[in-house]
């Protein structure tokens, strides 16, 4: 591996004095090893790759606690339904009929657009089958990634093909792990995804609460989406989501639940109190019509949040950029304009993130001894201009869009840049996904 320099970029480090500032910053191997101001450098190694930053901002590769890459091939074709509605008729039909070409091609896709958009890692939720799959790209194209196959051994409406043992479901999540889990220089790891509540039966649950304890590794899971949810799950366990969820023993700063959108007061003091993290989708929630996340209590009240995208099948892109911005809107327009800082929003995209993850000790930030996780953004745009530094946030979130991104970096290594993804010959990535959409919905052979 080489050691680049970048050469005088706005560094916005989200380190913990949050400094913003132009400088150099140089990478060896995986790691930040230097960050100088301009002019200050001392360095006399000897450098590979000398890269004129001076028109871009750079800030730590974007982390989303929330995405599904199984669902990318379903981008457009799953339009205009409620949560339970758009599972049960279209996207666990499509899961169903997914091969391991099928998930190939959806996880590549995906993995493609995540990079050209400055995304460094993400917590990732598989379907019930093919996360090896997932994984080989995920370790072939560079993402940093928590992620596992999703388990679900109960519920209405769960096609055949889905539906699994509550052992074997178990059984394969730990074999998983014991091949992926620290992966790729420790840039992979597993991660237990139980579905939502309605999709597990308690003793599932209770096993995967004792064996991520036991292991070491995060849980992943939906919780408190939306309304039809939670009342389904009081008549049939008398529990709300989040009550359940820590009654199996599912709760602690190991797990990082999407969502959250219905949490009442006393569920969010408990969250905090657990430290379990929650990942704002806010166009998700909005477009499936779920409802809008109570951010601002949840960051009063000391709760991890994070920003994800969800899948394609329900918003339609994997774009950060479209999050942060929502994000900031959906809080001004429910709690007035100072409600949700655009610095608070680049938090949860970055340093907040990892924090979700429990990565936090080696991304989320710039600054020396980390990992060389980075995005760089183009300010050479009419939209970019002009630049006002003593608000920097408000720009990035505000004015800065995913196609500014470009240069993506992940433990050193260049894995996006100028419209490049790595090796990746993306219109063979598109044919595939256009292909392989077509074999697959053949197969799940929906119908209305
Ligand atoms: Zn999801």
């Amino acid at each position: 591996m080489a050691i680049i320099l970048f050469k005088n970029p706005l560094l916005v480090t989200m380190n913990p004095r949050r400094e913003v500032f132009r400088g150099d910053l140089l990478v060896q191997e995986d790691r930040i090893v230097e960050i100088n101001r301009t002019g200050q450098s001392k360095s006399t190694k000897k450098i590979d790759r000398t890269i004129d930053a001076s028109r871009w901002l750079m800030l730590p590769g974007f982390i989303q606690t929330h995405i599904h890459l199984c669902q990318t091939l379903f981008r457009n074709q799953a339009e205009d339904l409620p949560l339970l509605d758009w599972l049960r008729r279209r996207i666990w039909p499509f899961e169903a009929a997914h091969h391991a070409e099928s998930m190939r091609a959806s996880a590549r896709l995906g993995i493609a657009e995540l990079l050209a958009g400055g995304t460094t890692t993400i917590l990732d939720m598989g379907s019930v089958h093919h996360y090896d799959v997932v994984f080989e790209e995920l370790e072939k194209w560079g993402l940093r990634a928590a992620g596992g196959k999703c388990m679900i051994d109960t519920g209405a409406g769960v096609p055949p093909g889905l539906l699994e043992k509550t052992a074997g479901s178990l059984q394969e999540s730990q074999r998983l792990y014991q091949i992926w889990h620290g992966a790729a220089n420790g840039r992979l790891r597993y991660a237990f995804a139980p579905r939502f509540s309605l999709s597990c039966t308690e003793p599932l649950l209770r096993e995967v609460g004792t064996m991520a304890r036991d292991l070491g590794c995060m849980i992943h899971t939906h919780a408190a989406e939306t309304a039809a949810e939670e009342e389904g799950l009081l008549q049939e366990k008398k529990y709300r989501s989040i009550d359940f969820f820590r009654e199996m023993g599912i709760a602690g700063e190991h797990c990082c639940f999407a969502h959250g959108v219905q949490v009442n007061a006393r569920e969010i003091a408990a969250l905090a109190q657990d430290r379990t993290g929650i990942t704002h989708c806010p166009s998700s929630n909005a477009k499936l019509a779920s409802g809008m996340a109570p951010i601002l209590q949840l960051r009063q009240a000391g709760v991890r949040l994070g920003l994800g995208a969800d899948g394609a099948a329900c918003n339609n892109r994997l774009d950060i950029f479209a999050e942060m911005r929502l994000a900031g809107f959906l809080q001004k327009l429910q709690h007035g304009v100072t409600a949700l800082p655009a610095q608070a929003i680049v938090e949860m995209a970055t340093i907040d993130g990892a924090r979700c993850l429990n990565w936090e000790a080696e991304i989320g930030s710039l600054e020396i001894g980390k990992k060389a996780d980075l995005a760089a953004i183009n300010l050479d745009a009419p939209h970019a201009y002009p630049l006002n530094r003593e608000n920097i946030y408000a720009q990035i979130v505000y004015a800065a869009k995913s196609s500014d991104v470009c240069l993506t970096m992940i433990d050193g290594r260049i894995f996006y840049e100028s419209g490049e993804v790595g090796n990746m010959d993306v219109k063979a990535t598109l044919a595939a996904a256009e292909m392989e959409w077509k074999k697959l919905l053949h197969r799940a052979q929906i119908t209305g």
